[in-house]
């Protein structure tokens, strides 16, 4: 590829800016000055530098992002986006949230530039699973939640069974954690207010093989080997 498209994409400045780093004698491949922004390079094996700052390239970036209540899960948007959590990752333009969570929602939230891969995790077909831990009004009982497992009839569609286990339970607000494998819009709450226990706090805590774990609010991280092959 074109060195000043390298820089660009690897969060050096736009196109022009970089033009200008490479015509002053700032860039260095494979240990040689060079000042032609259109030389190509091998991304994966020419060693680049910038003032002697190596340049890392991968070809797809997966995130894994703790998304905090309030950011809204979108690339563009009026109000904040999960976009403004990860805009220190090169090619940050081409970095897109895989399926949604709600404004109000926390959690697992999996970014990638892979198109191909992000469309085959939304796609029902795969049926991937989601596990969620809310917080509900009112005492959650097993025979409460029956519903739920056994598959539930909303207003527009049947949820199907879901695996449900209460945490925590008492007069006030309850705790349980729930697994879907369908992504229609609020079927978390609808799902739990249909019973007659709405959802104070969501967060999700699984998206297939991926765990948050301790990831803290408002971070994220690159996914390891090992995840990006259980995801493919
Ligand atoms: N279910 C919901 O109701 N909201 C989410 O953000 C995700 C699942």
């Amino acid at each position: 590829m074109r060195l000043d498209k390298l820089l660009a994409e690897g969060g050096f400045g736009t196109r022009s800016q970089v033009k200008r780093l490479i015509k002053k004698g700032h860039v260095e491949v494979n240990g040689e000055v060079v000042k032609d922004p259109s030389f190509q390079v091998d991304p994966l094996k020419d060693e680049v530098t910038v003032d002697g700052e190596p340049v890392y390239y991968e070809e797809e970036y997966y995130l894994v992002l703790n998304k905090p209540a309030g950011y809204v899960t979108s690339t563009k948007d009026r109000q904040m986006t999960v976009m403004e959590l990860v805009a220190d990752i090169p090619r940050f333009d081409k970095l897109f949230p895989v399926g949604r969570l709600d404004k109000d929602a926390e959690g697992l939230l999996l970014m990638t530039t892979d198109g191909e891969l992000a469309h085959r995790l939304t796609h029902p077909k795969w049926k991937v699973p989601k596990t969620y831990v809310v917080k509900v009004e009112g005492r959650l009982t097993e025979e409460a939640v029956e519903p739920l497992r056994r598959g539930i009839e909303l207003k527009d569609f049947k949820a199907k069974p879901a695996e449900v286990r209460i945490l925590r339970s008492s007069e006030e607000e309850s705790e349980a954690e729930i697994t879907i494998t369908e992504g229609k819009f609020h079927q978390v709450k609808r799902m739990f207010a249909a019973i007659g226990h709405p959802v104070k706090e969501l967060k999700r805590v699984a998206f297939g093989p991926l765990k948050l774990g301790e990831l803290p609010t408002g971070e994220y991280r690159h996914l390891t080997e090992e995840e990006l092959r259980a995801l493919r």
